[in-house]
């Protein structure tokens, strides 16, 4: 009889460390809908290409390229 264990998991899995911006970093834009009137914020898209969003009233989509060259362009926006 054989009272103990072999432990074979010597060879634990390696994942690479999640790539994630820290929370509550995220930069954002204040955006004028013209639409509806009303001002909100949006903010940038996972890839940091851009700033998406949409009208809190009307729900139409906002986006705004962020150009890598010359990086935000500005800070406040209105959407048409
Ligand atoms: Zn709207």
């Amino acid at each position: 009889m054989n009272g103990r264990r072999l432990d074979l998991s010597s060879d634990p899995p390696i994942s690479p460390p999640p790539q994630r911006p820290a929370p509550g970093a995220r930069p954002f834009l204040g955006i004028h809908f013209a639409c509806c009137d009303v001002y909100t914020r949006i903010y940038v898209n996972r890839d940091a290409t851009a700033y998406e969003g949409r009208c809190p009233r009307c729900s139409q989509p906002v986006r705004i390229r962020i150009d890598p060259l010359a990086g935000t362009i500005a800070r406040f926006f209105t959407a048409y």
